[in-house]
């Protein structure tokens, strides 16, 4: 779902979007002359592969979203939670994308290990 940029305004836009099995939900509005705010709920399954023991299981992916959506390029990179759109439109399936991605390149471990993992550390 693209979404260009001048469209949005003060007012709330909702939207909703689905992908690879997890929902966008939220609304767009203009904050500033170069910024758009989203706040939203995401909310979904995916699949991860243990980084232990190599199995795959299903995460809930379960948390609400706030970003900040600029038009230009940004000169601080303080703030991580700035999307830089230079081609002047939102692309949402580009933010859940890159929120999915961001869960699988994380470390993790399935159910089953990160219970070992408590039976370990009481060992000491
Ligand atoms: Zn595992």
């Amino acid at each position: 779902m693209k979404i260009v940029y001048d469209k949005i305004g003060q007012s709330e836009k909702p939207f909703e979007l689905t992908l690879n099995g997890v929902t966008l939900e939220g609304t767009l509005a203009k904050s500033g002359y170069h910024r758009v705010k989203l706040e939203g709920n995401l909310e979904g399954q995916v699949e991860l592969c243990c980084d232990r023991c190599g199995d795959m299981y299903h995460y809930d992916m379960k948390y609400p979203l706030k970003l900040t959506l600029s038009d230009e390029v940004i000169e601080t990179k303080d703030d991580l939670d700035i999307i830089e759109f230079l081609n002047g439109v939102v692309d949402l399936e580009f933010i859940v994308q890159s929120e999915i991605a961001s869960v699988q390149n994380e470390y993790h471990y399935c159910k089953k290990c990160e219970n070992n993992e408590e039976e370990f550390e009481k060992e000491f």
